[in-house]
């Protein structure tokens, strides 16, 4: 059966001579692994639609769940992210990321946006590097049914704008410091960082990375944003040891 999508190749590995396996976040059909031949041949006219990062109107045929490469019309490639490192290697960890959080077959039309307005901030540098890897973090786990919640204290229910307050990583819940629990993955969130999580996790798409933070605070985010989405993947990215690899350079 033949249908239609948009995607983008979030992963690209060799096979035989000159196709290639795909891995392919879709807008309708979750991740999916799509055969695509002949596409490492110059002549293809697929060979910038099967490429990393390229975002592309698709036409896929389905077959007891394997997928193959039939036509594809290039969006965007996302080209200038191979120019620079340290942004090659973020856009990698998103890509992995929003693949992990992908469940196949089914609707991934929120992830498939949070990570193409995530690429495109990256490749036009909308903000520093790591405001929007935090903030990809939170937002990802937010869509994801993991929304931490920032705005009263879990335990007596206190607001929590005015004053520190305290992250349980491993329940994924806020407490004032009067009632900090005594989980053992716990961050301390100033004022300024619990309204940066509100505003990521309550803004349109198109706004989620448009706030400011200051040095401190920004540490304290990103420290916070990557423990809880490492919590909730249950596991290690390679991309995120290369991105931070890459961030020593
Ligand atoms: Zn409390």
């Amino acid at each position: 059966m033949k249908f239609q999508t948009k995607g983008i190749v979030v992963r690209e590995t060799p096979k035989g001579e000159t196709s290639k396996l795909l891995t392919v976040i879709t807008s309708t059909h979750g991740v999916i692994t799509v055969n695509a031949k002949g596409v490492r041949r110059l002549s293809s006219p697929f060979l910038k639609a099967s490429q990393l990062f390229a975002f592309s109107e698709l036409l896929l045929h389905e077959n007891n769940g394997f997928y193959t490469l039939s036509e594809a019309v290039l969006i965007t490639d996302f080209y200038p992210l191979r120019k620079d490192i340290k942004k090659y290697a973020l856009a990698c960890y998103l890509c992995e990321l929003a693949s992990d959080f992908s469940v196949p077959g089914e609707d991934s039309g929120i992830i498939l946006r949070l990570l193409l307005n995530s690429l495109y901030a990256v490749e036009n540098s909308l903000a520093s590097e790591e405001l929007i890897k935090a903030a990809f973090e939170i937002r990802l786990c937010a869509e994801c049914g993991f929304p931490p919640d920032a705005t009263c204290c879990a335990e007596c229910g206190n607001d929590l704008s005015k004053s520190d307050a305290v992250f349980d990583i491993a329940e994924g819940v806020i407490f004032c410091t009067d009632c900090s629990s005594h989980s053992s993955e716990r961050v301390l969130l100033t004022p300024s960082v619990i309204k940066a999580i509100n505003h990521i996790v309550e803004k349109d798409m198109s706004k989620f990375i448009a706030f400011r933070i200051s040095d401190r605070d920004m540490g304290l985010l990103c420290s916070c944003a990557e423990k809880y989405i490492l919590a909730r993947a249950e596991r290690g990215f390679k991309t995120l040891s290369f991105y931070k690899h890459c961030e020593e350079i």
